[in-house]
């Protein structure tokens, strides 16, 4: 891959280390990312934001502008749904982790966002990668569900290439022959992809897999390869989510799962600070 010339790690010790805040992804610290697929209310937004703070989890995930397979299928609060994340990072002092879905977008999300999160279905979409590489915000690149490894870490080349150097890469799992799972997580692809790359790289087994019960075993699998982080879908009412309820984890389930994470971290030479943060407002 002699294209990759900014993205490719140049010795064993090359490990770039992304700060957001008073916050690393990449270093030996695990980051973990945990909220709604999507927002949805105020007050769901304000339920898992404080479960997840609770928890000592720095950052929150949740989509404004979402995605969809299908064009009928909830779209997203959008600007309402950006300052709901907005109230929530200022109540609970997390960090967010927001969709961006194209280029016309990036202005409006940005001053919301601390990490961008570029998804699966844009991972091919060149222009929109060139355009992120002019902003300073780190982005959370996930993997094409039919991108190699090599077209993956190529995606990541357009953004640095255009001068953002904070990328995160996320595998979120492969479009398989198999349909017994939504997508099939590809654990090889994390130690793969650090040893091809010194950019952080971390794992989504809730789009990985498409199914709860999945979502522990392959967090753990994750980090035993060597992931610097994971990306989790967790609901408030997981059973009336407007989107991807079926492999959201229930708050009550996440304190149990936290504790068996840091568990692996420490087991993986990695660590996991679950120490709650006072909120920077209020
Ligand atoms: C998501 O994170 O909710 C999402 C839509 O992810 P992906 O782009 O990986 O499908
Ligand atoms: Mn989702």
């Amino acid at each position: 891959m002699s294209d990759l010339k900014l993205v490719a790690r140049q010795d064993e010790n090359h490990q770039s280390v992304i700060r957001v805040g008073n916050e690393t992804i990449g270093g030996k610290e695990l980051c973990l990312i945990a909220g709604p697929c999507a927002v949805e209310s105020e007050q769901q937004l304000d339920e898992i934001a404080k479960g997840v703070s609770d928890l000592g989890i720095k950052f929150m995930r949740g989509g404004s502008y979402k995605p969809r397979t299908s064009p009928y299928a909830f779209q997203g609060l959008k600007k309402d749904g950006l300052r709901l994340l907005k109230n929530v990072s200022d109540k609970y002092g997390v960090k967010i982790v927001t969709e961006v879905l194209d280029t016309s977008l990036i202005e409006e999300v940005y001053p919301y966002a601390d990490i961008l999160q570029v998804g699966s279905r844009n991972a091919k979409n060149y222009a929109f990668l060139k355009e992120l590489g002019k902003i300073d915000k780190p982005i959370l690149l996930k993997r094409g569900m039919s991108s190699t490894i090599s077209e993956w870490l190529l995606a990541a080349e357009y953004i640095l290439l255009g001068g953002n150097e904070n990328v995160i890469l996320c595998e979120r799992g492969i479009r398989t022959f198999d349909t017994s799972v939504r997508n099939t997580m590809d654990i090889a692809a994390i130690p793969l992809a650090k040893e091809l790359s010194h950019l952080p790289v971390i794992a989504d087994p809730s789009q990985g897999t498409g199914k709860r019960s999945l979502v522990t075993p392959l967090s753990l699998a994750a980090i035993a390869a060597g992931a610097d982080g994971l990306m989790i879908e967790v609901h408030n009412d997981p059973e009336e989510a407007l989107s991807d309820g079926f492999q959201s984890m229930y708050l009550d389930s996440m304190k149990e799962m936290v504790q068996v994470l840091k568990m692996q971290a420490e087991l993986s030479g990695r660590s996991l600070d679950l120490k709650r943060i006072a909120a920077e407002v209020i």
